[in-house]
């Protein structure tokens, strides 16, 4: 089992590497079939990302199959269904580290933010269902200055996204509560730059 702090070294190291264009040739190397990965998993972190095409999570992060247990949402939002996939990774594989990765520029977000600016009418229900999970965040914000500077107001808005996701997986079951006040499993929140690259630990 790799500890929390260890996995976040790989991934700042891999996230080094991604930036600098030094891939790490044992990746590209390394056959995803036969033995190894394929027969049994322990991967280092969980990672909770957005689904945008821009942030590939494994390429961010220079890792290899087996490496990571990815869940994808638009927004990097936090139903049942992604705790349930937390949970599942952290008890039956050991990963001690999870990762709500946001990023720059997030449509969903965006989306969010228009959304509570001109309210559409005929918004699908299940879109809806991922706007009135960001909505929080973008709200509190409405209520400061920011709400002036649309740019500024978006890119609070995707911090403040992750912070609430990670908060709602630190407090959205037992069994993660558990497991960080016993086991070491560490809730952290993070932001990949569309523009440079580097993601930012926060
Ligand atoms: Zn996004």
């Amino acid at each position: 089992m790799i500890s929390a702090t260890k996995a976040l070294e790989r991934l700042r190291e891999g996230n080094r590497r991604f930036v600098s264009g030094v891939r790490n040739p044992g990746i590209l190397m390394s056959s995803p079939f036969g033995g190894g990965p394929a027969a049994e998993q322990e991967p280092l972190a969980v990672i909770l990302g957005c689904s945008d095409s821009r942030v590939p999570v494994e390429m961010i992060f220079d890792q290899g199959v087996g490496d990571l247990f990815v869940i994808r949402v638009a927004g990097n939002i936090v139903a049942s269904s992604q705790i349930g996939s937390v949970e599942f990774a952290a008890e039956r594989f050991g990963s001690r580290l999870v990762v709500v990765l946001g990023h720059t520029q997030c449509g969903a977000v965006r989306a969010t933010v228009e959304e509570i600016q001109r309210p559409t009418e005929n918004q699908s229900r299940n879109l809806r269902s991922i706007v009135d999970r960001i909505r929080p965040s973008v709200e509190e914000l409405l209520e400061t200055e920011i709400r002036h500077d649309q740019d500024e107001l978006t890119s609070q808005a995707v911090r403040a996204n992750v912070r609430a996701s990670a908060e709602q997986l630190r407090h959205g079951s037992k069994i993660l509560e558990q497991l960080i006040e016993r086991e070491g499993l560490l809730v952290v929140g993070a932001e990949y730059s569309l523009e440079s690259g580097i993601v930012d630990f926060f």
